[in-house]
């Protein structure tokens, strides 16, 4: 059974945080986790942010080819075939472009699918990630790095750093067809009071959320 707006059981002094991952923030932590040897972790992040998905369900879960996820790359585009939150069990499309000239290689998830589809594996994009794990070494970085209350980054910091990223680059529209979201919140949302970009994106991704923030 799914069960949607059920209140999560987090800490509310966590989820009181809305935390979002900055481009120069995601360099600076993927950066951090390659000198401690956890370049499928950093790996993972980049790529999350890129394609603005659910960490746990969508990414960390994501097969090369399988019934309910592969991925497709023509030249510079890459296609997630995935299964959506509001798709259930349909498979849909998530296509991006290269986006070295934007933001530069090590922000690219394009080019680190291409990267990892030469490496063999057990049939995930990343066999060796999981989510708890990546969650602690998420904590340990903003720690390391300094970043405001490090308890509260979860994964939806990529999901919600990309959103105000668009935003703030097209407005709702662009940032709703980049990340594959609802619109009815957000506008409803925006009808209703004048907001700053920061809360336009993140009602959206909090409307999306289905992961614990842990
Ligand atoms: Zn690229």
């Amino acid at each position: 059974m799914i069960v949607t707006g059920a209140i999560k059981g987090t800490d509310p002094q966590c989820r009181r945080h809305r935390m979002a991952a900055t481009s120069v923030q995601t360099k600076h932590l993927a950066k951090w986790l390659r000198e401690r040897g956890q370049r499928e972790i950093a790996q993972a992040f980049i790529v999350c942010r890129f394609f603005a998905l659910r960490y746990k369900s969508e990414l960390v879960n994501l097969k090369w080819k399988s019934t309910t996820s592969s991925v497709e790359i023509h030249g510079d585009e890459v296609t997630f075939h995935i299964q959506r939150k509001h798709t259930g069990r349909k498979v849909v499309p998530v296509s991006r472009k290269c986006g070295c000239k934007q933001s530069g290689p090590l922000l690219c998830g394009i080019c680190i699918i291409k990267q990892r589809h030469q490496q063999s594996s057990n049939g995930f994009v990343f066999p060796t990630v999981d989510y708890p794990k990546s969650m602690l070494w998420l904590k340990k970085a903003a720690a390391a790095l300094q970043w405001d209350f490090p308890k509260s980054w979860g994964s939806h910091c990529f999901r919600r750093g990309m959103a105000r990223e668009c935003y703030a680059f097209g407005g709702l529209a662009h940032m709703l067809s980049v990340g594959g979201w609802r619109s009815a919140a957000a506008k409803e949302y925006l009808a209703s009071k004048t907001i700053s970009q920061a809360e336009a994106a993140d009602v959206e991704i909090d409307f999306s959320s289905d992961e614990e923030i842990i």
